[in-house]
């Protein structure tokens, strides 16, 4: 008796399965089911596919216009009538193609195959990347592009017309791209005077005049992405440090302002006392003058020898009044100085660690967020090394946390000295070191880790007469696409984890 009943159909598919010892897959078990019930199995409707061509259809003449909004029409109803229906039709009515340039009647119709779609597809995929190199600046070669991309998409072409198409763009192209290239340089030489002025404008500062002269190294052509950033980087440190630096000018002139003032007020208070013990001197000489005797004579003489006596008490006070002020301005200024210096070095801590002078968890995450935003715009994926030092533990213990801490100094530099300059070395807290390689291939970033361990072992750390082999496990990881720093440390950690375990002075990639 014939299955017909759903779960009838069910078993007797279940059943065959079985039978042709088939495993039991949806697929499987789909087909089978409908064969027992004699029906037509269900094809989803490929709406985001069909989307995409209906995106692509050109729609330059009002016929290709008609089309596209008839197909997209068909595809938003899933109907595959009316989607057949609008292709015959179009094909039927326009199976010459509508080209910009009109097809000389003499020359055939070349047929899609002469030129094979994936060739075409290339073609255009090639002008619609050239452009964004270009700008926007130039309407007539976006124009020119346009037209050829909708050209090539058309059903059958007409290669002297896709030539000459091809050379006007080819022409229009490469003058546009030379003036970019001039633009470019202009751009960057104005950015290079503008560097250099202000680095002549302040002579007194050295850390400003240290930046110029990074920045105007890192706007030498050739240009790329990193060096821009870079650049970048170093123009927001700048105006961090110059609000900072007239913030601390403002104060530094706030505390002069007020010492030149008491030092004025006590100025006039000298000039005051001094006119007072003047007048005095002189009544006591007028009185000197009209005494007329001894007796008359002692009581002046006495109040006399008093006021000098006061005046040079007040004067001595004065002076060493004034002096203190002097010493309160010299101990303003120096603060100012001790306050400036402190600041630099803030922000250099900001991004180093202070021990080793290499980049601290903040400075690396600012290195990694970089690396991971090119990466995500088409550069490769960078990898990411976790160094962290064997049996550290014991060093310390056997020379103590101050030796422990020069070794540390010394493996950053050897880091430093044997990496390449846009490896970047961080010291990721204890005895545990990051370093992010960009551009560089897992293979290539292990054999980087690698040498660094052989540099190591043969630049001994030198402790008195002693030369101590600091060895480290690391874990080295290269990014995955969309991949979290936090998930690639976590990677790595795990496998310098698994270096340790195989015996430590190794290096594992994950
Ligand atoms: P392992 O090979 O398994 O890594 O052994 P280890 O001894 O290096 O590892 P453990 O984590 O047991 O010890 C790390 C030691 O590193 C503990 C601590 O005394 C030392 N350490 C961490 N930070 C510093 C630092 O800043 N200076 C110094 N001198 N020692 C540090
Ligand atoms: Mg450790
Ligand atoms: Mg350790």
């Amino acid at each position: 008796m014939p299955a017909s009943t759903p779960q009838e159909i069910a078993r007797e598919a279940v059943k065959r399965l079985a039978a042709r010892k088939l495993p039991p897959t949806p697929e499987n078990f789909q087909a089978t089911y409908h064969e027992v019930a004699g029906t037509k199995p269900l094809r989803p409707f490929p709406l985001e596919n069909l989307r995409h061509i209906g995106a692509m259809l050109p729609d330059r003449t009002p016929a290709q216009i008609r089309f596209k909004a008839q197909f997209g029409k068909a595809v938003t109803q899933h109907s595959w009538e009316d989607l057949e229906k609008a292709l015959v039709n179009h094909l039927k009515n326009h199976s010459t193609p509508e080209t910009p340039a009109p097809v000389p009647t003499a020359v055939p119709v070349v047929e899609e195959h002469s030129l094979p779609a994936d060739l075409r597809e290339q073609v255009a995929r090639i002008v619609n990347f050239s452009l964004p190199a270009v700008g926007n600046d130039d309407t007539k070669v976006v124009e020119l592009a346009e037209e050829l991309v909708a050209y090539l998409k058309l059903d059958s072409l007409h290669l002297p017309t896709l030539r000459k198409m091809m050379a006007d763009f080819a022409f229009r192209l490469s003058f546009v791209a030379e003036e970019q290239q001039h633009i470019r340089e202009t751009l960057l030489g104005l950015l290079h005077t503008v560097f250099e002025n202000i680095g002549a404008i302040t002579p007194e500062n050295p850390w400003l005049q240290g930046q110029m002269e990074a920045l105007m190294q890192a706007t030498q052509p050739p240009l790329s992405t990193r060096r821009l950033e870079d650049v970048e980087r170093r123009l927001k440190g700048l105006i961090v440090k110059q609000i900072e630096a007239k913030e601390q000018t403002l104060a530094a002139q706030q505390v002069m302002k007020e010492t030149l003032s008491t030092f004025l007020q006590r100025l006039s208070q000298t000039a005051d006392s001094s006119e007072h013990y003047q007048q005095q001197f002189e009544a006591c000489a007028q009185r000197l003058e009209h005494a007329r005797s001894l007796a008359e004579m002692a009581p002046v003489v006495q109040e006399a020898i008093q006021s000098a006596r006061s005046l040079a008490l007040d004067s001595r006070r004065t002076g060493e009044e004034l002096s203190s002020l002097r010493q309160r301005a010299e101990e303003a200024e120096q603060e100012a100085q001790r306050l400036r210096d402190e600041l630099d070095r803030m922000s250099e801590m900001a991004r180093h660690d202070l021990l080793t002078g290499t980049l601290n968890r903040k400075g690396m995450a600012e290195v990694a967020a970089r690396e991971m935003s090119r990466a995500d715009r088409g550069a490769s994926q960078p990898c990411l090394a976790l160094l962290d030092i064997d049996d550290f533990k014991r060093l310390n213990d056997r020379l103590g946390h101050l030796k422990g801490d020069n070794a540390l100094q010394h493996l950053a530099r050897v880091a430093k000295t044997s990496l390449r300059p846009q490896d970047a070395v961080a010291r990721f807290g204890g005895e545990e070191f990051v370093i992010i390689l960009p551009d560089t291939s897992i293979t290539e970033a292990v054999e980087v880790i690698t040498r660094l361990q052989r540099e190591l072992s043969k630049q001994l750390f030198l402790e008195g007469d002693e030369h101590i082999l600091i060895t480290f496990s690391a874990g080295v990881v290269q990014r995955r696409d969309g991949e979290s720093i936090e998930s690639m440390l976590n990677r790595a950690d795990q496998a310098m984890y698994a270096a340790k375990r195989q015996g430590k002075n190794r290096v594992v990639a994950a």
